[in-house]
């Protein structure tokens, strides 16, 4: 294989953030080819003993198998990583796949971890049912009260854990203030940045250690697979990730790999679009409905705040309606946009969390996370603004909005 510049560090953080996305960790192969090479292999054979016995002992560089590496993995990890910022990055299975070995890689027995309350719904089973039941103690705390973090460190705490805007009640927490906190105790904060993506917000650069991706949504962006990252320190993702990963296993396909390596070459330009689409549609429905929960929106309690760290707001808001009949009533009435509890698609995508994303967690959960009966959950695609608006209203009329 020959080595172009796609993997050449010095090269490729001089590029500005649209070119790393198209040719980032590009590592073309003897044919030269244009689009990144599909490496569907699970074993490497080797010239002589001499060699394998080398990159075993990791004296030399090399593929040995794809449970610890992989060449069409490694292209992505490379143009993730540069997205970010960051020193290193690896590929998970999925999202879940990236915020649990991130965790579990660094947690052990007798330690404490603080989360943001208002969080996915697998995420936050990670915190209240499986991390307990290693010894691990977590506290989980209203992420928006800006003295509740500080407030909730203990001396065995060792990781604070949050996402941003928060999945699916759009809670903004302040990146910069949560880091500066967690940087005074040497604690480690672990950012799920699934729902803004590298683009439109980089919590590296405001001071996170570790940020883990569900891949799955704005960087495949298309809907195809499941795929997650983490990303980190170069010390981090080596001493500290890589063993668990290697020896658990959570590792992604390397078919899944050159799936979201395609979907980043566009991931500028549909999250900066769909951005722009939700706001308008957000615009549209906001003075119909009672609640509606948009980082971009002048009416968002953290709007200042969401402009100042991220680029765009994201394709994704939240509005209540009230009761689970109403919210079901909309959803039924629509015609173009697909009830799906999926987000980061093109396509406009829209669900009620209460009973499906978060119906895992008891009804006190939802409640104190804001996951009301009445809460519905828009991913804003690519389709037309027009059709977009004209299928929203009609399903709001419909629903006696
Ligand atoms: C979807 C999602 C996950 C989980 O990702 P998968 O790829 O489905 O495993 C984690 N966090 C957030 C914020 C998500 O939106």
């Amino acid at each position: 294989m020959k080595k172009t510049t796609g993997m050449d560090r010095a090269t490729t953080r001089s590029w500005r953030p649209a070119t790393r996305a198209l040719r980032g960790g590009t590592w073309r192969s003897e044919h030269g080819e244009t689009s990144e090479a599909l490496f569907l292999t699970s074993g490497y054979t080797y010239d002589d003993a001499g060699t394998v016995a080398a990159r075993f002992a990791g004296s030399a560089d090399g593929m040995t198998y794809s449970r610890l590496q992989n060449p069409t993995v490694a292209m992505l990890e490379e143009r993730i990583a540069l997205l970010e910022g960051a020193e290193a990055c690896r590929a998970q299975a999925s999202g879940m796949a990236a915020m649990t070995a991130a965790l579990l890689c660094q947690l052990s027995a007798g330690d404490h971890m603080v989360a943001g309350r208002a969080a996915f719904g697998s995420c936050r089973w990670l915190v209240d049912s499986l991390l307990p039941r290693f010894g691990i103690e977590t506290t989980t705390i209203d992420g928006t009260d800006d003295a509740a973090w500080e407030a909730a460190v203990r001396p065995n705490t060792r990781v604070f854990f949050f996402e941003t805007p928060a999945n699916p009640t759009l809670d903004v927490i302040d990146i910069a203030h949560v880091c500066a906190v967690a940087r005074a105790h040497g604690i480690v904060t672990v950012v799920d940045n699934a729902f803004a993506g590298p683009t439109l917000q980089r919590p590296m650069e405001l001071g996170a250690d570790v940020v883990a991706y569900s891949a799955t949504k704005l960087m495949d962006g298309q809907g195809r697979v499941l795929a997650g990252a983490v990303c980190g320190s170069r010390p981090f993702i080596e001493e500290q990730l890589l063993p668990f990963q290697r020896n658990t296993g959570p590792v992604l396909s390397p078919f899944n790999a050159w799936v979201v390596l395609k979907g980043l070459e566009t991931l500028d330009l549909r999250a900066r679009r769909q951005s722009e689409h939700a706001l308008a549609l957000g615009r549209l429905v906001e003075p119909r409905v009672p609640r509606l929960l948009h980082p971009g929106l002048e009416s968002h309690p953290r709007h200042a705040l969401a402009m100042r760290q991220m680029d765009a707001c994201g394709a994704i808001f939240a509005f209540d309606v009230g009761t689970r009949s109403a919210a079901f009533a909309l959803l039924d009435a629509l015609g173009l946009i697909d009830i799906s509890n999926n987000i980061g698609d093109a396509r406009t995508l829209m669900c009620h969390p209460a009973s499906t994303t978060h119906a895992g967690l008891d009804p006190a959960e939802r409640a104190e996370m804001g996951v009301t009966e009445g809460l519905l959950r828009i991913n804003v695609g690519l389709e037309d603004i027009a059709d977009l608006s004209e299928d929203l209203d009609h399903a709001l009329t419909a629903a006696g909005f």
